[in-house]
């Protein structure tokens, strides 16, 4: 059907194979790629002005006849002619002037009438255009595309001008627009006052006036969001339809490890514990997202989840993305649920007696032996729980009975690796935790084919971390904020920025700054250096000696980012700050705070540019992870912000979630509508739209066609 519109770029009217190139390098291959590549911004031309009112400096366009024409040799430059044109109208004349264009005299005849456009200047004593654009009017040429109308300006491929791309889009809507069909429903259209598709490609170019503009650029945003919601629509409808495990989530597991819980959980802990209850009980697959801020306690939710699971007689993945993260969640796991006391037979009615919860931990450092051992034991049954990285997906692992998969810091894996665990088991329900939370109404939309469950408070123990910025020079402040702590038999972290592609360099100022501060500044503490080139096993012997208190401060590059939870350190020094991203910065101040007691977080920075100074401000000014996002999204936009591992949102060409909120609210409830009505997307007025839909993802034809 929309053929003309994928065609390659080539075969467009006033395109040859060197064109063509061209355009290949801003991206644009076919004839979609060049409609949908939209003017950077627009000038109203619309408006002439009488020449008698033209001022020096002005930039204005106006309609009048040649007067006189004439063409000369420059006296200075050899070979460079000049142009000159007087023009006038009925109250005045002024002189137009080219460089090198002697061509151009074959349209100045005199008595032709011209809409020029250009800056005014004062030259000579007179008013002069120098090489205005022009459009020739009279002689029934057509409709002008550069002048009296608004006039689209696009970032330009290299070679071709403003007039030359212009004609080359008009050219492009001729031809195709006949051709083209709209994707989206009358129905859709007129409830939601969208302009058809035709119409808005020609005004998103060539508007007849602003708001056209503006109508046709909420369209195509409309559809791209629709297309997005779609999607997300059809996979939770899909995996709705299949059915999953009903978990056995009454059972005595739960119950004594909640009565042997610590701490009493928030009212939001026990909110999100009693949603996730009720989906595990549901023959359907769960499919959750547990949203919360840092240290809100969303592991402790997680294990009780997997215990809802284990008390059924299924296994649990608990996957991470470090093997730092992995030992830690071990560690304490195994000390939680060693404490949870084996229940007697007789609860259960015998045959089922409830045991110890075996738990099993897999990274990759393990032996090649070690490794077969648990990939045996995970086979067998003889796991209830394991615990691992990346590892986890190797084809070797293979589950007796696997029922919950729980994912943590998601936004560390790709879309395909969190794809991947499931397919291990029959249908498992899957619990997905971020500690990089999005406000509500923009997660309900990014993430649709996801329920949605979140943690709104911390501990009511937790004070807000104080959070200062140190310029360089101020550096010794920071210290004595951290010696302060160490004096109490507080815990510090120093973080030093080591970014993967000028490794060698930021290690060397990683190890010269520790060298340093040992013999220096912190000559009375112990200090130990973290980074992720060590051997894992002196990764994990300096984390248990910090966690041991042996050491006092720990300087470390990001390996700490994620999740590391050492309640007795208080105190943060991140050094160049202005090196981290926001969410990034938040992730590494939530490895304090963890206690009872105030904490600091230190950001010592010179922060030069504007972007380094906001996130700064930011960090400053908020505690609290929602907003925190909300402003780096803010600031980096939605395709920085979501970035290449997260789905959908980052491929968005024009619409913007952010500033266009209400249009992707509309759209998603546009496409829940339509898959109730047609799951399969198979009903007469929708089929434009599945063919849309499977060319804009074609990797998701499964969830489209019927079998
Ligand atoms: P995150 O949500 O960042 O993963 P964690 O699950 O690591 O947070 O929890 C942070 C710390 O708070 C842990 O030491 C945990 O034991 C503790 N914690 C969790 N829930 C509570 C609670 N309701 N009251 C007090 N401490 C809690
Ligand atoms: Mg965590």
């Amino acid at each position: 059907m929309e053929k003309t519109l994928t065609i390659p770029i080539r075969y467009l009217k006033g395109i040859g194979p060197k064109k063509a190139k061209t355009f290949s390098k801003v991206g644009i291959n076919t004839a979609e790629g060049l409609l949908y590549y939209f003017p950077r911004r627009y000038e109203d031309r619309t408006n002439f002005i009488s020449i008698s009112q033209l001022k020096e400096g002005q930039t204005k366009t106006i309609k009048a006849k040649v007067l006189v024409r004439n063409e000369r040799q420059s006296f200075r430059r050899r070979g460079f002619s000049i142009t000159e044109i007087a023009v006038g109208d009925d109250t005045g004349k002024i002189f137009c002037v080219w460089f090198n264009q002697p061509y151009l005299k074959e349209y100045f005849q005199v008595g032709v009438t011209l809409i020029l456009y250009g800056k005014i200047e004062q030259y000579a004593g007179r008013l002069q255009m120098n090489s205005p654009e022009f459009e020739i009017i009279s002689g029934g040429r057509g409709e002008s595309l550069n002048i009296g109308r608004i006039v689209p300006i696009y970032s330009l491929p290299e070679g071709i001008t403003q007039r030359n791309f212009r004609q080359i889009v008009k050219y492009a809507l001729d031809e195709c627009l006949p051709e083209i069909n709209d994707s989206l429903s009358y129905d859709i259209r007129s409830r939601n006052n969208l302009l058809n598709f035709a119409k808005s490609l020609l005004n998103i170019h060539f508007p007849d006036n602003l708001d056209l503009q503006k109508q046709a650029y909420e369209r195509l945003s409309f559809e791209e969001f629709f297309l997005f919601q779609l999607l997300l629509a059809l996979r939770k409808l899909r995996k709705k339809e299949k059915l999953g495990i009903s978990h056995q989530v009454d059972g005595d597991l739960v119950k004594s490890f909640m009565a042997n819980l610590p701490f009493r959980l928030t009212p939001s802990q026990e909110k999100v514990i009693q949603e996730i209850r009720l989906d595990m009980a549901k023959p359907q697959a769960m499919q959750r997202l547990l949203q919360g801020d840092v240290g809100s306690g969303k592991t402790v939710v997680a294990t009780i989840a997997g215990l809802f699971a284990i008390q059924g007689g299924c296994q649990v993945a608990f996957m991470v993305p470090t093997e730092i993260l992995a030992k830690q969640h071990y560690e304490k796991l195994s000390c939680q649920l060693s404490a949870v006391p084996a229940a007697g037979g007789s609860t259960s009615g015998g045959s089922c007696q409830l045991k110890q919860t075996k738990m099993g931990l897999l990274t990759s450092s393990l032996t090649i032996k070690e490794k077969e051992k648990v990939y045996q034991d995970i086979r067998d049954g003889n796991v209830d729980l394991v615990i691992g990285t990346h590892a986890l997906l190797e084809e070797d692992v293979q589950f007796k009975n696997l029922g919950l998969v729980v994912i943590d810091e998601q936004h560390k894996f790709g879309v395909g690796q969190r794809a991947l665990l499931p397919k291990k088991g029959y249908n498992p329900d899957v619990l997905i935790m971020t500690a990089t939370p999005i406000p509500r109404t923009l997660a309900i939309t990014l993430y649709g084919d996801l329920d949605i469950s979140v943690i709104t408070e911390l501990p009511p123990d937790r004070l807000p971390i104080k959070t200062l910025h140190f310029t360089e020079s101020q550096r010794l402040q920071a210290y004595d904020v951290a010696r302060q702590q160490l004096r109490k038999g507080y815990q510090v972290y120093i973080i030093y920025p080591v970014i993967e592609e000028s490794y060698v360099l930021d290690m060397a100022g990683a190890k010269k700054m520790y060298a340093e501060l040992r013999s220096g500044e912190f000559k009375d503490f112990q200090l130990g250096l973290i980074h992720g080139r060590l051997k894992q096993k002196e990764q994990d012997l300096i984390m248990l000696r910090f966690k041991n208190k042996e050491l006092d401060i720990l300087v470390s590059t990001t390996v700490l980012e994620v999740g590391i939870d050492v309640p007795n350190a208080t105190c943060m020094v991140i050094e160049r700050a202005e090196r981290f991203g926001l969410a990034q910065l938040h992730q590494l101040r939530g490895r304090v705070g963890r206690g009872s007691v105030e904490s600091f977080c230190i950001l010592v920075s010179n922060a030069e540019t504007q972007e380094a100074r906001a996130r700064l401000a930011a960090m400053i000014k908020y505690n609290n992870g929602f907003r925190i996002s909300e402003e780096d999204l803010r600031i980096r936009g939605p395709g920085e912000f979501f970035g290449e591992r997260q789905h959908g949102l980052a491929e968005l060409k024009i619409a913007n979630p952010l500033t266009q909120m209400q249009l992707l609210k509309r759209a998603r409830e546009e496409a829940i509508r339509l898959v109730n009505l047609d799951p399969h997307i198979e009903a007469r007025p929708n089929i434009l739209l599945k063919e849309k839909l499977l060319q804009r993802f074609p990797e998701y034809e499964k969830l489209v066609v019927v079998g």
